[in-house]
């Protein structure tokens, strides 16, 4: 069946307008300039395969200037603020935040192709995040411990520990979610007290430059906040290996985060890494299948599968199999392609013709693998990188769709019979990634003992995916190192210093 689309012309503010028709430069020390190179890249509208604008992008000698300047703020009157001033300069940006809602969320649009519902719900949630780590910053705080027996000895002492910046941070940021992954690491770099170099992704390099531009309006002093776009292998690279640099906080791929470890031994930099999934979601016999049919489905869907948390080894019951999944194949043909501007639509394009021929690649693969087609696995025929929602039936451990993560609307369903919790958990946790999951269950004991058998940093019951601003995530296995949001998240950037006075 041919996938639903809805193509009407779209029209954008004039606010976007006028930012897509300025110049797009790097903020380096409070100073909007182009590139030591004079280089600029194109960035497209994946919807419609038009040219957006072009964007000034750095290489080395840029991000060393960017590292200089963050260096300097660190010592500089930044160091000097207290925990509320820089609360409240956090706080501010929130509010710039909520004021440019409309702008952040048609620009994540046009650069990324997200529907724009979900890109009003992620603005809203970076404005949030800022407050909540204006609170964190507040409660920064050491504590008081017993001195060493040595020091006791011959006089009274104090033990107390401080909580300090880790220093400067360089934050590498994907395409897929690019204002939320790159919020999620500033504002809690922020918090802490670290300066920031932020290089965002050459796929979506815009709307990093709106929260730049809206950080400096905030009130945050020149080189605390600096964004250099460029390309992965110049830029990146040379933040992720810079000697001066002393934490990266790197968003991407597996394969991408291996580079970051290599690169960041130099200087034995702190690495915290988010990386890919390959997420399990299983449906047990009991599941309300009306609520697991559309939730299992959006589990692969939601971002058109662009979405590092997505459920796409789906495993089902024998006894429920054939409901769910001809379920879920009416469901992916009801939902509306389109651009992402159009109010109507639920799932955009891919980010670009590369993952658009990767997609199709493994869709191929999973046709010669021998897997079914259940129902889509057509790019559309139109402008834009459009792959239909798809879904592949009689999958099996071996085969590429079911090991590799495709970063696409493809989901992979895997029919098991057993209802014993050690053989289904072993079925989930068959892959080296481990960073979200979903069971779905009537049964309370069944959901919260398979949940403590599936091994990822983030696992729903009757839900996939339940992110939120003050919940730890990250990845066990290969999915990466660290947690971001939450508290975790924010002490990921803060080093424990430990003093002991003899008195
Ligand atoms: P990517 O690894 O290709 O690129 C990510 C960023 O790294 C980009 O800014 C890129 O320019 C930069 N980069 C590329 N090569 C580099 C290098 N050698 N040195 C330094 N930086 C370099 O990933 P992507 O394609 O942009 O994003 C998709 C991937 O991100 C998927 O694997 C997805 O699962 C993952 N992801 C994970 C999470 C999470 O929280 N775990 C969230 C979103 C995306």
């Amino acid at each position: 069946m041919q996938a639903r689309t809805d193509f009407k012309t779209v029209t954008v503010s004039p606010a976007t307008r006028d930012f897509l028709s300025e110049p797009h430069q790097l903020l380096i020390n409070g100073r909007w300039q182009d590139g030591a190179e004079g280089k600029q890249l194109t960035t497209y509208d994946p919807a419609t395969e038009e040219p957006l604008t072009q964007v000034a992008i750095g290489g080395a000698e840029d991000i060393d200037a960017a590292v200089k300047a963050a260096r300097q703020a660190l010592q500089g009157p930044w160091s000097r603020l207290t925990h509320f001033e820089r609360a409240k300069l956090l706080s501010r940006l929130a509010r710039l935040i909520e004021d440019n809602t409309d702008l952040l969320t048609e620009i994540e649009v046009l650069d990324n192709g997200m529907p724009s519902f979900i890109a009003r719900l992620t603005i809203q949630n970076i404005a949030e995040m800022f407050d909540y780590y204006a609170g964190a910053a507040q409660r920064i705080e050491g504590r008081t411990t017993s001195p060493p027996r040595h020091i006791t000895e011959h006089s009274e002492a104090l033990t107390y520990t401080l909580r300090e910046p880790v220093g400067v941070a360089g934050l590498i940021v994907p395409w897929n979610v690019p204002a939320s992954t790159a919020v999620l690491k500033l504002a809690p770099a922020l918090a802490a007290g670290c300066t920031v170099v932020m290089k965002p992704s050459e796929e979506t390099p815009l709307s990093a430059l709106v929260l730049g531009q809206l950080a400096m309006d905030a009130g945050f002093p020149p080189g605390v906040v600096n964004i250099v776009n460029g390309l992965g292998a110049d830029a990146g690279a040379r933040l992720a290996e810079h000697p001066e640099v002393d934490k990266i906080s790197f968003t991407g791929s597996t394969a991408t985060g291996r580079r970051i470890i290599q690169a960041a031994i130099g200087n034995l930099k702190k690495v915290s890494l988010e990386l890919g999934g390959k997420s399990p979601v299983v449906v047990m016999p009991d599941a309300d299948l009306a609520a697991a049919i559309p939730g299992v489905a959006m589990a692969t869907f939601f971002l058109q599968g662009q979405n590092c948390m997505a459920g796409t080894r789906i495993f089902i019951h024998e006894s429920i199999h054939d409901q769910m999944v001809e379920g879920m194949a009416a469901f992916a043909q009801s939902l509306v392609l389109g651009h992402g501007i159009n109010p109507t639509t639920q799932l955009g394009p891919l980010i670009s013709l590369a993952q658009c021929n990767k997609v199709l690649a493994y869709i191929e693969s999973g046709l010669s693998d021998g897997a079914q087609l259940v129902t889509g696995g057509k790019r559309l025929e139109r402008p834009g990188y459009f792959v239909e929602p798809t879904i592949f039936a009689n999958c099996t451990p071996d085969m590429a769709i079911v090991r590799e993560e495709i970063f696409g609307p493809v989901m992979t369903v895997q029919k098991f019979s057993t209802t014993n919790l050690e053989e289904i958990a072993a079925l989930a946790n068959n892959t080296v990634y481990g960073l979200s999951g979903s069971v779905w269950t009537q049964n309370l004991s069944t959901a919260h003992a398979l949940v403590s058998r599936i091994r990822a940093g983030h696992v729903s019951i009757n839900c996939h995916g339940a992110v939120g601003t003050n919940i730890p995530f990250g990845g066990y296995g290969q999915s990466g190192w660290g947690r971001e949001f939450g508290e975790e998240g924010l002490n990921a950037y803060l080093e424990t210093k430990a003093v002991t006075a003899q008195l």
